[in-house]
Order: C-alpha cells, then sequence, then structure tokens
C-alpha cells in the first residue's frame, strides 16, 4: 500500500489523511505540537474552554460540495449549530448600532434607515451579497483535475458571480468605505476586518451567511478538532503528536519521506506539506528558495494576532448575537504594541452553554499586532513579555467595562496569546494565523499546489488559498490527495461511513 507521509496535523493535514485513508494509502502525520488542530486550538482555563477559532464554518447547510465534505471528515453530522440572525454587529461612537443582517433584503432595509443618503450605494452593495449567495460554483475537485467542458459549464452558471468577483476584488474594505456618506457605514466597512481586504473575500463570507450555511458548532474549537482526529484514526491513520519534520527527504526529483528532527528518517511514495509556506521553503525543501514560486512575493501575510481571551462570572441577556462578534469603540484606545486599536471585534459567548459554567461566559477578541515588538519584549525577558501581555490585557477588560459596566470585577481570568505563541505552537510565519490576507492582489493569484521539478510533493492548508479558514484547509488536503490518486492512475473515492 503507498505511503503518504503528512507534515502538520492542523485541519488541513487531518483532513488529507482521512482521504488518503479512505483511498487505501498508508497514512501518517507528524504534529510537532502536542496536540493536533494547529491554529484551530482551544484550552482550559478555571473550567472554561476557550474557542480559539471557529466563528463560522462555511458548508454548515446541506446542498453544496462544502457540506458533503464536512460530512466525509465527520464532523457535522449530528452535532448542534446555531445560525445567527447577524454575521456582525457595529457599534457607531454615537451610539448608533449597524447589524450586519445575514438577510440582504433585512440588511438594505435597516441600512438605508441608518443613512438614506447612502440608498445606492447600499443597493448595489446588497444586491452583490445576493449574487454571492446565489453562486453554484463546483468545490469537489482540485482545479487542476476540471476539463475544459467543466469549465464552461461553471462559467454558463456563474457569469454574474464571476463579474461580480472581478468587480470588488478590484478594491479593499478601506476603498470600499469612502464610498459612503455616512460616518457609521463608513466606519463599518473601515473597520469591521482588517481593511486592506479585498471587497470581494467579505461579500463571499456574507454570501455564504445569507444562504444559511456558516454556523456555529457548539463547542467551537475543541470539539471540531476531536471529530477529525476520531475519524482520521477511526480510519487507520496514524497520528505522530511533538513530532516536528525538520526536512522532505529528495532523491532523483522526488520526495521520498521525510526527515524528523529526533533524528528518525520515514520513507514515503508521497509527501504532503500541510503547514507553513515560508518554512516549506526555507527550512523544509532542500533547495527551496530556487523552487519558491514568484507569485509568493505578491502577497502580504495576515497581520500577526493578539488572541484576548476571559471568562466573566456573568450572563448578558438578550445581547444580539452575530458571528463575527460586535466591534465596539475603545475609549482611550487600545495600544497594541506600536499598534493602536480605537476598535475591537469582541466575541462574546453567551450564546454557547457548553463553553463555560452556568452563570459565567467566554469572551475573546482578535487584535493585530506586530511580531517584531513582541520577539522585542520576549528578548528581554520573560517579565517584560509577561508584563506587556497582562497590561494588553487589562486594557480590553477596562474598555469592555465602560460598555457593560461592572465587568471588570468579574473576571474569573483573562489571557492573552501573542504573535510568538501562535509561531511557537503553530509555525505560521510571524504569527500570521490564517495565511495569506486576501488583499485585491491575492484575489489574482494562483499559488501552486505542487511544484514543477519536485515529483510526488504536495503542498496544502491556509498558505496555499489566500484568506484561509478552515473550509480552504480541508478542501486543498483533499485535493492533494486526488491530485496523488490522479498521478497513481487511481479512481477517487469518497465515504460517509
Ligand atoms: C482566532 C482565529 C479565528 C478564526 N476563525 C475562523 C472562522 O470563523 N472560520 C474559518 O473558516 N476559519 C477561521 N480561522 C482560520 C482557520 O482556523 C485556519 O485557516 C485553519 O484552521 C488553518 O488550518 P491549516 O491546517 O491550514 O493550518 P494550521 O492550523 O497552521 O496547521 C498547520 C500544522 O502544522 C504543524 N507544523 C508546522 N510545521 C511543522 C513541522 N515542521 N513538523 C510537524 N508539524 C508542523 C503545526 O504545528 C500545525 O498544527 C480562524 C483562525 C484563528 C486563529
Amino acid at each position: 500500500m503507498p505511503h503518504i507521509a503528512i507534515i502538520g496535523g492542523g485541519i488541513a493535514g487531518l483532513s488529507a489523511g482521512i482521504y488518503a485513508r479512505m483511498n487505501g494509502f498508508e497514512a501518517s502525520i507528524y504534529e510537532m505540537a502536542p496536540r493536533p488542530g494547529g491554529v484551530c486550538a482551544s484550552w482550559v482555563r478555571e473550567n472554561i474552554r476557550v474557542n480559539g477559532s471557529i466563528h463560522w464554518l462555511v458548508g454548515s447547510a446541506p446542498g453544496s460540495d462544502l457540506h458533503d465534505m464536512w460530512m466525509e471528515l465527520g464532523v457535522i453530522e449530528d452535532h448542534p449549530h446555531l445560525v445567527p440572525a447577524r454575521f456582525g454587529m457595529y457599534r457607531d461612537l454615537d451610539g448608533v448600532d449597524v447589524h450586519l443582517w445575514r438577510d440582504p433584503d433585512r440588511l438594505q432595509a435597516h441600512l438605508e434607515a441608518i443613512s438614506p443618503e447612502d440608498a445606492g450605494e447600499i443597493a448595489g452593495f446588497c444586491a452583490a451579497i445576493r449574487t454571492f449567495r446565489d453562486a453554484d460554483f463546483p468545490m469537489r475537485r482540485a482545479f487542476e483535475l476540471l476539463s475544459l467542458t467543466d469549465w464552461i459549464g461553471i462559467f454558463a452558471r456563474n457569469w454574474p458571480f464571476l463579474l461580480a468577483h472581478w468587480r470588488f476584488a478590484a478594491f479593499t474594505l478601506e476603498e470600499y468605505a469612502g464610498r459612503f456618506r455616512h460616518p457609521a457605514l463608513q466606519g463599518m466597512f473601515r473597520h469591521f476586518w482588517t481593511p486592506g481586504m479585498s471587497m470581494q473575500f467579505l461579500l463571499m463570507q456574507l454570501g455564504f451567511a445569507a444562504r444559511g450555511t456558516a454556523a456555529y458548532p457548539l463547542g467551537g474549537s475543541g470539539p471540531f478538532i476531536d471529530r477529525l482526529v476520531a475519524r482520521y484514526t477511526g480510519l487507520g491513520g496514524r497520528l505522530a503528536c511533538g513530532r516536528r519534520v525538520a526536512a522532505v527527504c529528495v532523491a532523483d526529483g522526488r520526495a521520498t519521506g521525510v526527515s524528523l528532527a529526533d533524528g528518525e528518517q520515514v520513507a514515503a511514495d508521497h509527501v504532503i506539506a500541510a503547514c507553513d509556506a515560508t518554512q516549506i521553503y526555507d527550512e523544509l525543501l532542500p533547495d527551496g528558495a530556487a523552487l519558491r514560486p514568484p507569485v509568493l512575493d505578491d502577497l502580504t501575510c495576515f497581520p500577526p494576532l493578539c488572541y484576548f481571551s476571559a471568562g466573566v462570572a456573568r450572563t448578558f441577556p438578550g445581547l444580539p448575537i452575530a458571528s463575527m462578534g460586535h466591534n465596539l469603540p475603545f475609549d482611550p484606545p487600545l495600544q497594541v504594541g506600536p499598534v493602536t486599536h480605537a476598535r475591537a471585534t469582541v466575541q462574546i459567548y453567551s450564546f454557547d452553554p457548553t463553553l463555560a459554567p452556568t452563570g459565567q461566559t467566554l469572551l475573546t477578541a482578535m487584535l493585530d499586532s506586530d511580531h517584531d515588538w513582541w520577539r522585542a519584549r520576549a528578548d528581554e525577558g520573560a517579565e517584560s513579555y509577561a508584563a506587556a501581555r497582562q497590561a494588553i490585557s487589562r486594557a480590553v477588560i477596562d474598555g469592555l467595562d465602560r460598555h457593560f459596566p461592572g465587568l471588570a470585577g468579574q473576571v474569573i481570568f483573562h489571557d492573552l496569546a501573542t504573535p510568538l505563541t501562535y509561531a511557537r505552537y503553530t509555525g505560521n510565519h510571524r504569527g500570521a494565523y490564517e495565511g495569506w490576507l486576501p488583499t485585491p492582489a491575492a484575489a489574482r493569484a494562483i499559488v501552486p499546489t505542487h511544484l514543477p521539478g519536485l515529483a510526488n510533493f504536495w503542498m496544502a492548508g491556509h498558505w496555499v488559498a489566500p484568506g484561509g479558514g478552515m473550509p480552504p484547509a480541508a478542501y486543498t488536503g483533499r485535493n492533494a490527495v486526488q491530485l496523488i490518486c490522479d498521478r497513481e492512475g487511481r479512481p477517487f473515492e469518497t465515504s460517509r461511513a
């Protein structure tokens, strides 16, 4: 039975392993961390489970290729999901609440009520969401395996979507914000997400939300990864945690296995690297610099992330639920190293009773930061690094206390993961937690998943799908196995059993 060695036990690596087993390959995943999951992490503090990733899972509802994939991966059947009515919520400085309703008709009426003078732009925005919602883009097979007839069918069925895609891919959220007159709408587009992202990326997520297929699986990242691991090991896959791959073995222009940091050499017929791209080219591949595709020079990494978490001894009755959370103003602004945040998006998990005991709630916030600033704090010593984490985490609590009076006195624990935490536990370059930022340049880029001149070597994960996310991680893992099956002349099989 041919053997596939997989580097990394994040969602991409686990997905590759599951599809490898479905197709009769021997599969071994080598994961450097003590636990699988990568950035889709979770941890427990004071009896409260911190959800380190999943806010929304695209493909959660039946009727799409992504849903079929999650069913094959064994993660969604019989698991409770919540479909919030809002994708996000933005509180303006003047107290105006902008609700990003997932129903485009309701959203259009709401935005027009806030700003009648922006009615034209709002209509165009909501029409684009409907177009993205109605797209029928096949996600069942690797693009490399689609025939000319497949592509003609895709273009014929999806030309309105493709036109809107290319139109909105050309500008950033920041640029789009400038089209609106009302400060609350300008602010929402400018601050809700990373401002350098292309508009097409936001529309894509809103389109999925409008279709009702971007739900939150109760329990978040922890149970999600547990189910993936159970599916993989249940199919007979081998998972070795705490084993870092130091190099890909190459002979005669072909990957022949992996070499582990502890010195063990593992022979394999194929190698799938489901890990950080910079590491692949700079460290794992002999002569990797020569193999690095020039397209990567056009791409920008996601900003390094600080992830705030806290448990509080209170509930938030009546608080609206939104997939991404609540974007709130912070006065004074939060200083996260050299980055100033006048606003932050906070998720208040009052809707997930499985994360915290009754009467308690998990809060999290994602704050863009700077890798080198944290490196400097760590180089100054453990005390300096800990003090910086503590001060920022405290400042988030104080800022939240202004929105939810009394909260500062109800804190059970608070914590801050820094870009160094992400780099150390997941190997993602400088803490870029989702790979390449979906900028306008990234929307035009095709990132290769295999390399001319290096046979039997494949790549998967958020570093080969700009914008990242769990679905791209999972389908690039699956696609790598499809391409291997194609190379080996075997049919690609899937199963839900
Ligand atoms: C806070 C946060 C919120 C998010 N929210 C969402 C969301 O709501 N919806 C969504 O779709 N996505 C979300 N994402 C993104 C999503 O979680 C990721 O894009 C996805 O999990 C990436 O999976 P991956 O397998 O490609 O990469 P990773 O998770 O980075 O996995 C790579 C694995 O490889 C291992 N590794 C690296 N180098 C080596 C080596 N040399 N040897 C052995 N092992 C190695 C790492 O330890 C890691 O486990 C979020 C991410 C974060 C951080």
